[in-house]
């Protein structure tokens, strides 16, 4: 039997999101529900994947079946394909498993042609809306489907409209619009070199293909990317019964959330418009009503629908996000979904939805997303820099947080001036799914128009970011890159300072704080805690490090890198004397300058993790990264060392490496100079008996050598490290704990952990350097290919940020395996840049790893990330 490619509405359920698309599951359910929903049906993901199997075809047989839905669907609504007497037309909407921004555009209409319209017109008594409709489809269809710039339609209009007088478009007559519909039909002759199709079978299929191809552009791909979604999904294609919202005063459209999705607040929200058509009330051209307006135009309405949103939610246990159209005083549901939400929303319904007993806490931790949290561990205003702050002009509190940047007009500009290591604001006009890019690189963004659930506005809450939108207190003027605000211009490049919370604009940079986990999050973050079995340690070299860590939660470091406290100003000149020295006298001498820094150092961490385990990693970095490197410098500290210019350059030449990241570094420094193992052992166990004297914190040092390949490397250094260790311990007379081991960072540890288990007490997956020695790829220049990789879908994401789970991570599981193979129950962790991505979470738990250690702004994300990996695997 040939396979199921197109689903009625009627057929289908929540349950087959993954073939139905969410919005095409959504609407069989509501059908299923009995909820008002304009019939139609759903072309699969699976008719999208062998769409692309085939060569950007779509197969006879699909094609079958999408006519054969079509017959059945006209026969539900009684109506017939461009029927003079009346006329069925349908909306096409691209719908994938989860929804996602930058995909096909809806096209509205569909079905109308020469003929359906006039059945359009005596159907509705209404020549002019007929003949609107017309024209908007020509110019959407030619526009989406056809990819006509749609500038090219509207300076036609533009030009009825002058040459009649119109001002604006209602001032058209019915007659203008035929008008404007011919015009319309030549210019798509002269375009596509065919007439437009008046079959509305062939608008439809082109329509389906459109939305197949969309799958592929260059927006959805990136959003895939920041998103962790697979390019092989495909999306479905909802083709359903167009109702009019735009019929006149008693129709209308809107969209709503069941909760605020700003805040999490437990009252219907959303917008409309009467009598206006789709697209309209998210576009940000119109500024819409609030949705509780509806309740004194159209009580009836407005009861019938919040009890639908009620069912709905009720339905699907979490906030809903619905569309819906009157016709003629008349409701119907298009769609409805889990609500996009800010993060402290998202903390505040899973929190309220498991005290009203709908959500196990379980569930709860489920309806977080761990990366979104982010937004809220970034720095908010300080209250009192804000109070005097001047505030230049309010918008909507699209998305709360606070952000300070430069402004920039274009999404180009903005990504940029972020390369280059500049905060941005980006402030538009509008945003449109073209502007993603440069909206994920923007610390916020500021618009002049739109509602609260106009693109920027929903998109910036999905990406965390701070945004205030419809801000008509501005004036863009986006040819001279400037803006004009309370009597001020302000150009690309100044500061200004947006919050997002209340709508506020600064003309100036407004000093910002460290946030902190208190209230709904603290909650979220305690059951998260409970679930997990997963550590969550993080990398931190400073004791300010380990303190905000530690206020997220973090329960230890798992990575400490020690030449971060060499390349201080004060430290450096001992640093560059240990490295020159010729003799080992000498470079123990400049050890011993830098001793009592480095221990001072670990001091001031142990205190900070009060008792929680440190790792701490050995010098890892080739030594020339410290040198200087210029004649001047070179000058200059040959000076101050007493050295000859020639002398010090003779050295620095000498350690130059055309390698540096595969030469002198990691463990194979203490090879050639073991004194420098020597130095950093007694600093880590003079420190750890002081601050346990001091402050009575029971230390547990863990000692990290780096860049181990070999059993034999790891077996020497460790010699040195233990012998150093013994010796303090009895200068001293004070017995303590510490625990050598190593990094699995080179493939060749991976491939022989079961050997170097022997001599490690632990392993910590190095994976930044796993990924580059793995792949070949530097770490440092990967950068400048991979957009190119991603382009030709080569990769899907960054192997940086996201563990390659089947290359890299089959070393990693091997040397899981193979290590407590040789040592049971060995303490594993990854300390890699990896470690804070919550989908490398997931996988790090399903190895066995015992902890993740990441920077300490993403130890709530491995937190929340590590509850969902226990509940996923139940
Ligand atoms: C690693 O390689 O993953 C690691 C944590 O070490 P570094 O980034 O310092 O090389
Ligand atoms: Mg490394």
């Amino acid at each position: 039997m040939s396979n199921k490619y197109v689903y009625l509405f009627s057929e289908g359920n929540a349950e087959m999101r993954n073939l139905l698309g969410g919005k095409g599951a959504n609407l069989a359910e509501m059908t299923g529900l009995g909820l008002p929903v304009p019939q139609g049906f759903t072309v699969t993901t699976e008719a999208c994947t062998r769409y692309y199997e085939d060569g950007k075809v779509i197969a006879d047989e699909i094609v079958d079946q999408i006519y054969e839905a079509l017959a059945k669907t006209e026969e539900i609504n009684g109506k017939k394909f461009g029927d003079l007497e009346n006329p069925f037309l349908v909306s096409v909407r691209s719908g994938a498993r989860v929804s996602m921004p930058g995909m096909m555009d809806t096209i509205l209409n569909l079905g109308l042609n020469d003929v359906a319209v006039k059945g359009l017109a005596k159907l509705t008594q209404n020549e002019r809306f007929a003949y609107d409709s017309y024209r908007r489809f020509i110019q959407m269809f030619s526009d989406v489907v056809m990819e006509i710039d749609k500038r090219k339609f509207e300076d036609i209009l533009d030009e009825v409209k002058a040459s009649v007088g119109a001002k604006v478009d209602t001032d058209l007559s019915a007659d203008d619009l035929k008008v404007v519909v011919e015009k319309y039909k030549a210019l798509y002759l002269k375009e596509m070199g065919v007439e437009f199709p008046q079959d509305p079978k062939v608008q439809l299929l082109e329509s389906v293909k459109a939305v197949f191809r969309s799958w592929d552009n260059p927006r959805a791909n990136v959003y895939r990317r920041m998103n962790d979604i697979p390019g092989d999904w495909g999306t479905a294609v909802n083709v359903q019964a167009m109702v009019f919202g735009n019929m006149g005063d008693d129709s209308g459209t809107g969209v709503a959330f069941t909760r605020n999705p700003a805040t999490g607040e437990n009252k219907l929200y959303g917008e409309y418009l009467f009598n206006a058509q789709g697209e309209d009330v998210v576009a940000g051209i119109r500024t819409p009503n609030p949705i509780a307006d509806l309740h004194k135009t159209m009580p009836a309405v407005y009861d019938q629908f919040a009890e639908i949103a009620n069912t709905l939610e009720k339905h699907y246990r979490d906030m809903q996000d619905m569309e819906f159209t009157i016709e003629r005083g008349k409701l119907y549901m298009l769609q409805t979904r889990n609500g996009k939400r800010t993060a402290a929303a998202a903390l505040k319904i899973a929190v309220d939805l498991v005290n009203e007993g709908m959500l196990t806490k379980e569930e709860a931790v489920m309806k977080v997303e761990p990366k979104q949290l982010d937004s809220l561990l970034h720095p908010q205003f300080n209250a009192d820099a804000l109070k005097k702050a001047e505030v230049i002009a309010r918008g909507l509190p699209a998305s709360p947080g606070a952000a300070c940047g430069k402004v920039y007009f274009t999404a180009e500009e903005a990504v940029e001036a972020a390369k280059d290591g500049s905060k941005v604001v980006l402030v538009r006009l509008e945003t449109s799914p073209e502007d993603i890019e440069g909206m994920y690189a923007s610390q916020g963004i500021l618009t002049a128009r739109g509602g609260m659930t106009s693109h920027a506005a929903v998109v910036a809450r999905g990406m965390g970011t701070c945004c205030v939108a419809g801000c008509g207190d501005i004036r863009i003027n986006e040819e001279a890159k400037t803006f004009e605000a309370n009597g001020k211009t302000y150009k690309e490049g100044d500061y200004i300072s947006i919050d997002g919370s209340t709508g506020n604009v600064y003309g100036e940079a407004v000093e910002t704080i460290d946030a902190a986990v208190t209230g709904d999050f603290a909650t979220l973050m305690g059951w998260a805690d409970d679930i997990r079995t997963l550590s969550v340690r993080t990398n931190a070299d400073t004791p300010r490090d380990a303190r905000q860590a530690v206020k997220f939660g973090a329960e230890g470091i798992g990575l400490c890198r020690t030449e971060h406290m060499f390349f201080d100003e004060d430290r450096i000149p001992a640093m560059r004397e240990m490295i020159v020295a010729k003799t080992e006298e000498q470079r123990r001498a400049a050890l011993n300058k830098l001793l009592p820094m480095q221990k001072a150092d670990f001091k001031g961490i142990y205190e900070a993790m009060e008792g929680r385990p440190v790792t701490i990693r050995f010098l890892d970095p080739p030594l020339h990264e410290f040198l200087p490197h210029n004649d001047e410098d070179i000058a200059a500290l040959a000076k101050e060392m007493g050295l000859t210019f020639d002398e010090l350059k003779g050295t620095v030449e000498s350690l130059h490496e055309f390698n540096p990241m595969l030469g002198h570094r990691g463990c194979r420094l203490s090879v050639t100079y073991p004194e420098i193992a020597e130095m950093q052992t007694r600093a880590v166990i003079e420190a750890a008996i002081e601050v346990k004297a001091e402050k009575g914190y029971d230390i547990l040092p863990e000692i990290m050598i780096p860049l181990v390949g070999e059993v034999k490397e790891l077996k020497y250094v460790k010699a040195v490290v233990v012998e150093t260790a013994q010796k303090v311990m009895d200068e001293k007379g004070v017995k303590i704990d510490y625990k050598v081991g190593t990094m699995i960072e080179i493939p060749r540890a991976a491939l022989t952990a079961d050997e170097i288990a022997t001599e490690a007490e632990f392993f910590s997956f190095g994976t930044n350097d796993l990924t580059q020695m793995t792949f070949g790829f530097s770490r440092d220049d990967a950068g400048n290919f991979l957009d190119d990789y991603y382009a030709k879908k080569i990769f899907e994401s960054d192997p940086f940020a996201r563990v390659d789970q089947v290359g890299v991570g089959k070393l990693m599981k091997m040397a899981v395996k193979l290590g407590r193979e040789t040592r049971p129950g060995m303490k594993m962790g990854i300390c890699g840049e990896h470690g804070g991505d919550p989908s490398t979470v997931v996988f790090c738990h399903n190895i066995g790893l015992n902890y993740v250690s990441c920077s300490p702004f993403r130890v709530p994300i491995a937190r929340l990330a590590a509850a969902q990996a226990v509940v996923m695997g139940k």
